[in-house]
């Protein structure tokens, strides 16, 4: 029984009625793009069609309409993530961008020579990337909280990690590849204690979580829209004000200046001093309309049906005789990563592919958590509140059929 009306929800998703090889899709791919409401494709249509302009510079009525319909939309995301002030959510391209554009501007100015910068054993490379590259720039060093066999950050570690040379802390809210849901509030809580600030990367724990940047006291947030039911091409970095307002500028351009002459050039206040040129305008008031989906959804009904789909798949793929879970912390989201004995990721995903069942194979950019576990990489299911036990029963049955056809042992 679903707590809500799934096949209502269903209809929602143009997509969830597409077939794959004339089978009916069963998408498990969410953690690496969410599908999108019909509500979040027809603000994209409805914009190119009736109010295409650009915005803030117009004095006509369409760029008046689609003004007034992009800045509303940084008031929702304010809401949904409960900011202090809308002047705190930059748009940005997406959790790559926001976290290269902490790393270039507060990163450039405030980390030295010999100071530190920590980050976790699970980090998506695009937490890692961006930090090696100033560490290489500055000599500052990169410091890792471990994790254990389970998947989880070992916080015995932490005290001893935040040190008086750890200048930064980045962190990632739910491992896009093990599922652990991380106790980023403590890990803030013990940050702060010695004047550390820190970012949360919150690329997937937007789409499962109830996100209050106040209440974890997160220095930086950041989320991906595409990840959340939006377009892609757009996301947000939520810094704390008075962070934001010392940071230098990330690029230069349009929109981001107050003024601009050859000898002197002032900038624009926060947000805008980090927005340089035309905004994404479509995929911003489109991920308006998905924050309005989210918030006419049972979220607490959401998170239950979530939490039950992960422990139907983890009981009946758990109990496939060749399958070895990967990633089994206490703390979990609904993500679900294992191995099968004898059998490579990637033929069995295809296998499962000609079945009509999308499913990510590989090390979903974290190679380290890949290294750790000594594995090239993972079959990787990842649920969403749209999703059923029918189509985990499917999977069970075709991963089964799967192993049977592509283990070494029953080809004889
Ligand atoms: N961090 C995590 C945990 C992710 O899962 C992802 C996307 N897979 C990213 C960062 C990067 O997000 P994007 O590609 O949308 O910038």
């Amino acid at each position: 029984m679903t707590p809500f009306n799934i096949n209502k929800i269903r209809s929602e998703f143009p997509i969830l009625s597409e077939k794959a090889y004339g089978k009916p899709l069963v998408y498990f791919d969410n953690a690496a793009s969410s599908q999108k409401p019909k509500v979040v494709i027809d603000a994209l249509v409805d914009y190119y069609s009736s109010y295409n302009a650009n915005i803030h510079r117009g004095v006509h009525f369409l760029s008046q309409k689609a003004s007034a319909a992009f800045d509303a939309v940084r008031e929702k995301v304010k809401t949904f993530i409960n900011a202090t002030s809308e002047r705190e959510i930059i748009f940005v391209r997406g959790t790559t961008e926001a976290i290269n554009l902490v790393a270039s501007t507060y990163g450039r100015k405030n980390i030295g020579q010999g100071d530190e910068i920590l980050i976790s054993a699970m980090e998506h490379h695009s937490n890692i990337v961006p930090w090696q590259m100033l560490c290489e720039e500055k000599g500052a060093v990169l410091k890792v909280i471990p994790m254990n066999e389970k998947g989880e950050l070992m916080m015995n570690e932490l005290p001893a990690l935040l040190t008086e040379k750890t200048k930064f802390v980045s962190v990632v809210h739910i491992s896009n590849s093990l599922g652990t849901i991380n106790p980023v509030k403590e890990i803030i809580r013990q940050a702060h204690a010695k004047g550390i600030p820190v970012l949360v990367d919150g690329a997937q724990s937007t789409a499962h979580e109830i996100i209050d940047v106040q209440d974890l006291d997160a220095d930086f947030f950041t989320f991906s829209g595409h990840k959340i039911l939006g377009p892609t091409g757009v996301g947000c970095l939520y810094g704390k004000l008075h962070l934001l307002e010392a940071m230098p500028p990330y690029h230069g351009g349009g929109e981001m200046i107050s003024s601009v002459s050859f000898e002197k050039t002032t900038y624009n206040e926060v947000p805008f001093k980090f927005e340089a040129g035309t905004p994404n305008i479509a995929d911003v008031i489109a991920l308006g309309t998905a924050i309005d989906y989210w918030n006419q959804l049972d979220r607490q009904a959401v998170s239950a049906w979530e939490k039950e789909l992960l422990n139907y798949a983890t009981k009946l793929i758990s109990e496939i005789p060749a399958v070895r879970l990967i990633g089994t912390a206490e703390n979990k989201a609904s993500v679900i990563s294992f191995v099968i004995e004898g059998v490579n990721a990637l033929d069995a995903g295809m296998f499962l592919d000609t079945k009509g069942i999308a499913v990510r194979t590989g090390h979903h950019c974290t190679e380290p958590v890949m290294q750790f576990f000594k594995i090239p990489g993972t079959l990787r299911a990842s649920f969403m509140f749209y999703n059923t036990k029918e189509e985990i029963d499917s999977l069970v049955e075709n991963l089964t059929k799967a192993i049977a056809l592509l283990q070494p042992h029953s080809v004889a």
